[in-house]
């Protein structure tokens, strides 16, 4: 595979969104929008836009704020328009793969926007390809984009939309210029985030809720799995088409986990109060006597926070404090090629203060571990600034396989707890102990089942057909170990 990756190209973990307004420029709230989108990804910004059957488009490698200039705004026309940012993946940058993906076609022009990952690229590629498509890039939404554009060629847009959710198979999200029709469209088991939201003039769809939050909007519900939806050209309204319907759902529950920010509503839960509620459960679970409660910045604040008041609410005499400081300029210490350097990049990232631990027994809580090199650091850097003992919970179950869904988890081999024993895991890390959140805690936590849920990365069994992933994919895990918060993102999760 070039670069390593898996044979559907490159897996996304991505923020969407798109807008419809009355009479205003779209570019300016798309823009703030990716910017409260930006923890979602850091390798790319774009932004679609339609006016009249113009279409305008700038999409660029790097940061929201650093992709545009205020110039390029002016030249994004159009009251509709569709954005994207993509996260990094390791390898080669490939600027091909950055989105809004656009095309122009016999019957108008696409701009697309895609968060998720379909399973069954290779084959439609090669389908659409034999028919005389021409593709640029060897992503999966590309394919999707050439896909919808064959189908407007037969059917009106519903029917097109309905056919091309038939044919395409995983996981994804899309926010969908159309001339100057925005559509959103979330695949039938609701794999990725989104949601609609109301502006004072148009509506907005957005990966996260924070992003309508922003433009000073109010979300007004999800997206339902299999639904689509179809903003008015001038800002008015909505329509809404189920399309395909199916028994579970399959919500990534480490949205909850990790990527979405607290401040985001998801699927009815507000991300902040699930965080919470997981931490009191981990206590509940697993809960051990110890002087202090210390949070793993930024991702493990709110799981701290709850793990720390169902402590202290059953009379533990334990107080929560911020012992380990985070540096939000250190970059992306999953994308570093070796463990050396990612080990370095940890210790550079989180500092702890010693009058803080220094003879104390601390129970430190993160959301998840993944290849171990953040809790391994921990544990040393604790000890040798004078911890008595120094106790791990997770809010997650242990990561044990890697994610076809949307995002690059490490390979089966680089996760720490693939095919271990906790207690194994306890000795690698050296903590003087070790939990988990179980599996039903998770389910319990996001008022949902496990057969509703997308539990692959923690059970290995995915609600959606892989067949021709390959099951060990080489990819490095992109900068895990704080997204957004490496990047100084005020205000979103690490
Ligand atoms: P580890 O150091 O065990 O390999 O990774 C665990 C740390 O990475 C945790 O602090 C967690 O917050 C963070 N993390 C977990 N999953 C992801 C991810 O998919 N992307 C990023 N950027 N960070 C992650
Ligand atoms: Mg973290």
């Amino acid at each position: 595979m070039p670069d390593g990756r898996h044979p559907d190209g490159p897996t996304e973990k991505c923020g969407v969104v798109g807008v419809s307004l009355d009479e205003r420029d779209a570019a300016r709230p798309l823009y703030y929008a990716l910017y409260a989108l930006q923890h979602r990804g850091q390798e790319s910004a774009g932004i679609v836009t339609h006016d009249g059957f113009q279409q305008h488009s700038h999409v660029e490698m790097g940061l929201v704020g650093d992709a545009f200039e205020a110039e390029d705004l002016e030249t994004l026309k159009g009251a509709t328009g569709v954005g994207h940012v993509r996260y990094p993946t390791a390898g080669s940058v490939n600027s091909s793969c950055a989105q809004p993906f656009s095309v122009s076609f016999k019957s108008g022009s696409l701009g697309l926007s895609h968060n998720g990952n379909l399973v069954n690229t290779a084959e439609l590629r090669e389908e659409l390809a034999a028919s005389g498509h021409a593709f640029t890039s060897d992503g999966d939404t590309e394919v999707i984009a050439h896909e919808l554009a064959r189908n407007l060629l037969e059917a009106d847009l519903i029917r097109a939309v309905k056919r091309t959710m038939n044919r395409i198979h995983g996981s994804y999200s899309l926010t969908i210029a159309h001339d100057d029709t925005v559509l959103g469209v979330r695949d039938p088991q609701g794999n990725r985030p989104l949601c609609i939201g109301e502006l004072d003039d148009g509506y907005i769809l957005a990966s996260e809720s924070a992003a309508i939050d922003v433009l000073d909007g109010e979300l007004v519900r999800d997206v339902r799995p299999g639904e689509l939806v179809v903003l008015e050209g001038d800002g008015a309204g909505f329509d809404s088409y189920q399309l395909v319907e199916r028994d579970n759902t399959a919500h990534c529950f480490f949205e909850h986990v990790y990527f979405a920010r607290p401040d985001s509503r998801i699927d009815g839960q507000l991300v902040y109060d699930v965080r919470r509620e997981l931490g009191r459960q981990l206590w509940v679970e697993s809960g051990v006597e110890s002087d202090v409660v210390l949070p793993v910045p930024d991702s493990g604040r709110a799981f701290a926070s709850g793990y720390a008041e169902a402590a202290q609410a059953e009379g533990a005499e334990v107080s929560f404090a911020e012992g380990l400081m985070k540096n939000r300029y250190v970059g992306r210490t999953f994308i570093m090629p070796t463990q050396d350097a990612r080990e370095r990049a940890v210790r550079l990232k989180l500092n702890p203060i010693r009058d803080v631990v220094e003879g104390k027994t601390v129970t430190v809580i993160d959301d998840s571990i993944v290849r171990g090199t953040t809790s391994t650091q921990l544990v040393e850097l604790l000890r040798d600034v004078g911890a008595e003992e120094v106790h791990m919970r997770i809010g997650a179950p242990p990561i044990v396989a890697p994610c076809y869904m949307g995002i690059d988890m490490a390979s089966r081999e680089e996760l720490i707890a693939a095919g271990c024993e906790t207690d194994a895991i306890r000795e690698d890390i050296d903590a003087d102990s070790l939990a988990y959140l179980s599996i039903d805690a998770v389910a319990e936590a996001l008022d949902s089942t496990r057969a509703d849920l997308c539990l692959g990365c923690v059970t290995g069994e995915y609600p959606y057909d892989i067949q021709g992933e390959s099951t060990d994919r080489d990819v490095i895990r992109p900068d895990i170990g704080d997204a957004a918060g490496d990047t100084g993102v005020a205000g979103s999760d690490d």
